[in-house]
């Protein structure tokens, strides 16, 4: 029961980590110990694992959609010079 009650607390502690954990976010980064005790807990909890599982096709997903403009140089350049001209029209 303690054991229970204890696998409870760090799946909610977990679960609440993932997300963060697989977004690699640099807003919200996991400290390195907290990345640790993460991975330790992913590898022992079905559960955990199988939401992590989730959250990595979601990511891959997301990433692959969005990764065609991203990847694209020429149009990171069109942004690039089109946020230029915006800061210009300002100036003058
Ligand atoms: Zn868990």
């Amino acid at each position: 029961m303690k054991q229970s009650l204890r696998q409870m607390i760090t799946c909610h502690w977990s679960a609440r980590r993932i997300q963060r954990y697989l977004d690699a976010d640099p807003s919200a980064p996991l400290a390195p110990g907290e990345v640790a005790r993460l991975e330790a807990h992913l590898a022992i909890c079905d559960t955990c694992a199988k939401v992590a599982e989730e959250h990595r096709i979601l990511h891959k997903a997301l990433s692959r959609w969005s990764g065609a403009v991203v990847d694209d140089d020429a149009a990171v350049q069109r942004l690039q010079s089109f946020v230029d001209s915006l800061v210009e029209d300002e100036q003058r």
